[in-house]
């Protein structure tokens, strides 16, 4: 344990157990170990690996809290809502326990800072009389659309549900989004089932949180930011991204995940193509293609004739869709099956665009990188996302949408070639002034990086 004396200086995290949650604010905590914090780190035996890193390089001020606690897998968005509704309500029962170690702690933390999906620590930090903060590993705009799903929900939902369109008149420049693209986000609410019912609570209590800390920042959500301190009516709303790891892009292909290629041999392959003409696809760490799917998508790689990488999960079904499929396209296509690496990647100058189901973290990876997208969103905040980076901020363009839908590879091919390798492409131009904002904001002197301070001072305090 830490040594007494140090109440406002020591912070307990808790995240959630999927990568998409997880990784962001592991970077999170590195930066507050940098400006000087310790923290004691919410673990269970799956996620504890993920966290050896971080504690061992910094041993005296990072601290794994391990308590037992047996999650069943998160993968796959068919059964993505009920496993994450589980998932949720399995990591509430850590209530007591954390509760009961606060209160036997010598020097407790000043502070709790919360994943979204753990709603119920503000509750807890309330009770221990300590502040809290939410973590959303969503941008600002999608996290108002979920606010507002949860606080105005009728109650009990209407039966027609499944055909209403929803619109946010509230929040800024907003469509009308069908309930089918936003249902994920609501997490199967069932008036009356208790995990829903205690979801709901859940997502009340992050609207009360003390504070709230989002990978975002101003330039890039300024107008959403701004709506998100209007929604919780204070002004401790810290936009502090690009989240990024701390080491250098290259040597951080570890992140989140034991990389199934080898790096250099990644790079080297990327470094025999030319620059700007490979395309990424990635749909991030939960999404599993079915068959069908993977052949439309094989198909449509190969008729575009470019340069890519492809990430296909290890469980994903690929039997007939990459049978042969890789001799075919044999020097200009890399298929990584498993984890990538995908920082590096990005990041390498041969790569010109992504192919992305619009998770919240690959977009901000790309506007770092600069790179432009083709946005196939397919669920949770997904679509959200897609109508920020394609019809308001145009860093992307539409090609596909639905965790279902089975693209049309004739279409997909053109869209990819003509993507590809195009000198005056606006998204682009666009991607690259997104990257020197990314770059800015972080900087000396950069919103997000005063941003971080005050929330630090605020933290301490
Ligand atoms: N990621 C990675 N390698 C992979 C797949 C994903 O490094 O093979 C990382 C990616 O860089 C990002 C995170 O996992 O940081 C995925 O988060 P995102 O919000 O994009 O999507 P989600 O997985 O939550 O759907």
């Amino acid at each position: 344990s830490f040594p007494a004396g140090m109440r406002g200086d020591h912070a307990l995290i808790i995240p959630f157990t999927t990568s998409g949650h997880f990784i962001p604010l592991l970077d999170l905590t590195r930066h507050l170990v940098l400006r000087g914090l310790t923290v004691t780190v919410v673990a269970t035996s799956d996620t504890l690996p993920l966290l050896s890193p971080l504690i061992s390089d910094h041993p005296s001020s990072v601290k794994a809290l391990v308590l037992p606690l047996c999650l069943e897998a998160t993968s796959g968005w068919n059964d993505l809502t009920s496993c994450t509704r589980t998932a949720i309500r399995d990591l509430g029962t850590l209530h007591g326990p954390i509760r009961d170690w606060i209160a036997g702690h010598h020097s407790p933390p000043s502070v709790i800072i919360s994943d979204m999906f753990s709603g119920w620590a503000h509750r807890l930090a309330q009770e221990v009389g300590i502040k809290s903060i939410l973590f959303s590993p969503s941008g600002a705009m999608a996290l108002s659309v979920i606010f507002s799903l949860w606080r105005d929900m009728p109650r009990p939902p209407p039966a027609d549900m499944e055909d209403t369109a929803f619109a946010f008149p509230e929040i800024p420049n907003q469509p009308e989004y069908p309930w089918w693209q936003l249902s994920g986000l609501f997490r199967a609410h069932r008036e009356g089932d208790p995990v829903s019912e205690f979801i709901k609570e859940a997502f009340l209590a992050n609207i009360q949180s003390w504070g709230v800390v989002v990978n975002s920042f101003s330039e890039l959500e300024g107008a959403y930011i701004d709506h998100l301190m209007k929604m919780v009516g204070h002004g401790r709303v810290w936009a502090v991204g690009p989240l990024l790891p701390v080491e250098p892009i290259v040597s951080s292909g570890q992140r989140g995940g034991i990389s199934s290629i080898l790096v250099e041999d990644l790079v080297s392959w990327l470094d025999s193509c030319g620059d700007r003409t490979v395309l990424y696809v990635c749909f991030g760490s939960q999404a599993r293609l079915a068959e069908e799917q993977t052949a439309a998508l094989a198909s449509a790689l190969e008729k575009s004739g470019v340069n890519f990488v492809w990430v296909v999960r290890e469980d994903q079904p690929t039997k007939v869709a990459l049978e042969s499929f890789k001799d075919r396209v044999a020097g200009r296509g890399l298929v990584i099956r498993g984890w990538a690496p995908q920082l590096p990647i990005l990041n390498h100058p041969a790569v010109d665009a992504f192919l992305t189901h619009c998770g919240w973290n690959s977009i901000m990876e790309a506007l770092v990188a600069g790179v432009p997208m083709l946005a196939w969103p397919m669920g949770a905040d997904q679509f959200v996302n897609a109508t920020l980076i394609a019809d308001q901020l145009k860093v992307a363009r539409r090609v596909s949408e639905g965790a279902s839908a089975i693209p049309d590879s004739d279409k997909l091919a053109r869209a990819i070639r003509e993507f590809i390798n195009w000198e005056d492409c606006p998204e682009r131009v666009r991607a690259d002034v997104m990257r020197r904002a990314a770059a800015d904001t972080m900087g000396h002197g950069g919103s997000s990086s005063e941003n971080f301070d005050k929330m630090v001072k605020h933290a301490r305090n």
